[in-house]
């Protein structure tokens, strides 16, 4: 990743700037202009929003409480988001935490009666992928012993045969792979129920074995792999924030509430403008989708419909998911991490008033639980949300949370709904996700769904940014596209 970063710093700087119109200010796109400004071009960001950061946005409410987008967490295993927080200076904002995935055994309770936990730990001393294997082998409370063997018997292929196996894998579901290598079902149903849901927000009955796979590579090859960090505050403030300005202070520009309603076209199919809402016509040398796959595909011009390379984008559709907020009267936690909940309705969750210092609250807790499958949830009202998660913290804090409220009291509550989020990782998805060049000669894509080793995730989304920086300035490099000249001076008449 650094070497890719001093790579594109490296690059003949242009005679004559490239300038290059960037559609959406998520990661995808405030990647592609952070690098591109790297190589000397001048990029201009139109994002349709108030606020910066697309799926990591995140705004205040009347109280002045941070509402998020998403719980978002940040592994050792990313390695060009981790270059990027070093360009940009700002890599104290990590909070990292103890080398540990957390589990939640709902139902199950100490000798106190509080909620127990069942932690894979990983040595420090030891490095990968022998710490990932001693973390599995030293839990005892998931999985017995031939469960781990068979488990471990199954994986053999993977580790033998990397990343062809891995892709190969993308044919099947996670279910339909653990039958296939006779791993027992139960350990489908103790860890990668759980895994699935926090991967892509379905049941491993529906995601690819890829996706598990490539998580799980990277996690048995870096010995930091598996490691969790917390942004250490809001997302837009925290880091898009400083992404902005890196590009602004070198001559790029970030501008909101820039709607693309239509791409015009030139006779020979190229991008002749784009026109935004409200009339405004913007004129570039080279333009960029790091819109979602979703808008754009509603974007497309009628006579790029029928090419192979926009065809591939009918195969991804962005998955629902729901993002939730409680804030209560007390402290119900004491685990500064990650939990996964392995309940039905609930994914991931963390009080973010103990494991996120900008959310810091030493009396109260501020829980944000991603809630999925959303499939069946994301048309009901608010209330329906909340009281069906409540049932199941009722089971996950069986000595501090009552559905009738008799316990610790919820002060408020946001639910924040995003019907078509990142794409769905069903089966054979891979084969639908587009290079980051597109047949179209002045036309790139950015994106967490571009193709790109790694999964619809943070990294995914900076690293095609990145990606599509480097093409376009490989391409101004190779005279593919050009500067234009400049607009002949107006005549001045006398
Ligand atoms: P987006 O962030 O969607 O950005 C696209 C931008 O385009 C948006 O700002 C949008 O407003 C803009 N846009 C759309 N249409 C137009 C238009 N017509 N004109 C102008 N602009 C437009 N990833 C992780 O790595 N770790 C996690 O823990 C994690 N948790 C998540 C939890 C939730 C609930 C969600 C929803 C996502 C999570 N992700 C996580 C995934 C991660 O957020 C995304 O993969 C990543 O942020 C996507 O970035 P992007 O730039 O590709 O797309």
């Amino acid at each position: 990743s650094a070497q890719l970063s001093e790579y594109i710093k490296s690059l003949p700087r242009p005679e004559k700037p490239l300038k290059v119109a960037i559609i959406g200010a998520g990661l995808a796109g405030l990647s592609t202009a952070k690098y591109l400004t790297d190589a000397g071009h001048e990029p201009t960001i139109y994002e349709s929003r108030d606020v910066l950061g697309g799926k990591v946005s995140a705004w205040q409410d009347a109280d002045g409480d941070w509402v998020e987008t998403g719980l978002h967490i940040f592994f050792g295993a990313y390695p060009n988001v981790n270059q990027m927080f070093k360009e940009l200076g700002i890599e104290d904002r990590l909070q990292w935490k103890s080398h540990s995935m957390i589990f939640a055994m709902p139902g199950q309770q100490t000798a106190e009666g509080f909620q127990r936990f069942s932690r894979f730990e990983f040595p420090q001393f030891l490095p990968a992928p022998i710490n990932g294997i001693a973390a599995i082998l030293m839990n005892n409370e998931m999985l017995t012993w031939p469960e781990k063997i068979r488990f471990g018997i199954g994986l053999l292929p993977a580790i033998l045969f990397g990343q062809a196996y891995v892709e190969e894998c993308d044919k099947l579901s996670v279910s339909e792979w653990m039958r296939k290598q006779g791993v027992p079902e139960r350990v489908n149903e103790e860890v990668f129920i759980a895994m699935a849901k926090a991967l892509n927000f379905i049941d491993p009955d529906n995601l690819s074995m890829t996706v598990v796979l490539t998580a799980l590579n990277r996690f048995l090859q870096e010995t930091h792999g598996s490691k969790m960090a917390f942004l250490d505050g809001p997302p837009p403030t925290r880091l898009c924030q400083p992404m902005a300005d890196y590009v602004e202070q070198r001559g790029g520009s970030v501008l909101l509430e820039k709607r693309l309603s239509k791409i015009e076209l030139n006779d020979d199919n190229t991008v002749k403008c784009l026109k935004l809402q409200g009339g405004e016509t913007v004129e570039a040398d080279v333009y960029v989708s790091a819109m979602p796959v979703d808008p754009l595909k509603l974007m497309l011009p009628e006579p790029w419909r029928p090419l192979p390379y926009f065809k591939l984008l009918d195969g991804l559709k962005g998955v629902p998911v729901i993002n939730i907020h409680l804030w209560f009267d007390r402290k119900l936690t004491t685990v500064d991490h990650l939990l996964f909940s392995r309940s039905p309705l609930l994914s991931v969750y963390a009080d973010m008033a103990l494991t996120c210092n900008g959310y810091r609250d030493d009396e109260k807790s501020m829980l944000e639980l991603v809630f999925a499958p959303a499939k069946d949830w994301i048309g009901r009202p608010d209330e329906e949300i909340i009281a069906a998660t409540m049932k199941e913290l009722e089971i996950l804090f069986p000595n501090e949370i009552s559905a009738d409220g008799s316990k610790a009291k919820l002060l408020k509550s946001h639910v924040v709904k995003t019907p078509l989020s990142v794409y769905e990782a069903t089966p054979g998805r891979e084969d639908f996700r587009p290079v980051q060049t597109s047949p179209i000669n002045n036309f790139f894509l950015a994106g967490c769904f571009t193709k790109q080793k790694y999964l619809a995730s943070m990294e995914g989304a900076t690293f095609s940014g990145k990606l599509c920086a480097q093409a376009i300035a490989e391409a101004a490099v190779a005279g593919r596209v050009k500067a234009r000249a400049p607009e002949p001076a107006a005549a001045v008449v006398a």
